[in-house]
């Protein structure tokens, strides 16, 4: 019974993750999506979101784990099982934000720049989240076009999603406005993620980065090389170029994030993308 629970549950959010925080234009779903069973499954992980910050410095790091995946400070297991590496995130973040609920203290009022920022009527909510993304990533030689909802992973736990809003390719025109102080928001499930520059990390981590992995296995740097901003001319069609980093001193394929569309990822993974699963 309770694995057919988890099925049905999976299958729901699977199902969910496709759309983004269309909530605006559609109060309806947004309701139905309040009452559902998605909801009150994920509750209790969501109340403790203080509970995660402090013991996201703990980190079980499995055997063989190449170290740089224990730059992921924000999940709670990383190991390898078979050719992946699996690591399991709740995708709360570890900074503050105005989608948590007022009463707990990561709450915090909307005190950034936008002045046409929006609250979206979502809130943040912690899951299970299991990534399993390739040890040895390869280069694709078929097209894997990124869908929606997390597409990768960063080194807080919350997700990376890509550049649209919604299905049939919708601009993020419009939800920008509901991003926070810290370029995040949730979509109705309550999966908080970032589509561009996660600005708590760059400004806690350095904007030369490593930021995180994509589902394909390939790491994800952020805005600056050398502290030379990297724009999409110096990026390829899947928003990203080979050379040795810090991490991967022999070279490595590797994603940038750039100030414009299509932010983290453009026409699809460069490799073949893992999963993720909840
Ligand atoms: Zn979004
Ligand atoms: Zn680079």
């Amino acid at each position: 019974m309770l694995r057919f629970k988890q099925l049905l549950f999976t299958l729901y959010f699977l199902l969910n993750l496709a759309s983004c925080s269309k909530d605006n234009s559609n109060p309806v779903a947004a309701v139905s999506n309040e009452n559902s069973d998605t909801t009150a499954l994920s509750s209790s992980n969501s109340s403790n979101s203080n509970d995660e910050t402090t013991e996201s410095s703990s980190t079980i790091i499995g055997d063989g784990v190449p170290s740089v995946f224990t730059k992921i400070y924000g999940a709670s297991d990383i190991y390898i099982e078979d050719s992946n590496v699996i690591i399991k995130v709740t995708g709360i973040p570890d900074h503050k934000s105005p989608y948590f609920n007022t009463s707990d203290n990561m709450y915090e009022d909307y005190n950034g720049s936008n002045l046409n920022f929006n609250l979206n009527p979502n809130k943040i909510t912690g899951f299970d989240f299991t990534y399993k993304i390739p040890l040895n990533p390869k280069k694709s030689d078929k097209s894997n076009p990124t869908a929606l909802g997390s597409i990768g992973v960063s080194i807080n736990g919350v997700s990376f999603f890509n550049q649209y809003a919604g299905p049939n390719n919708q601009p993020l025109t419009n939800e920008i406005n509901s991003f926070d102080q810290y370029n995040g928001h949730p979509q109705p499930q309550g999966v908080y993620h970032y589509h561009i520059e996660p600005i708590y990390l760059t400004s806690k981590v350095g904007s030369n980065s490593l930021l995180g992995f994509l589902l394909d296995g390939f790491p994800v740097y952020g805005p600056e090389e050398n502290d030379t901003k990297i724009t999409n001319d110096d990026l390829d069609e899947f928003h990203g170029h080979s050379h040795s980093t810090e991490e991967y001193p022999d070279g490595i394929y590797h994603y940038h994030i750039t100030d414009q569309d299509p932010y983290i990822n453009g026409s699809g993974y460069y490799g073949s993308p893992g999963t993720v699963t909840n």
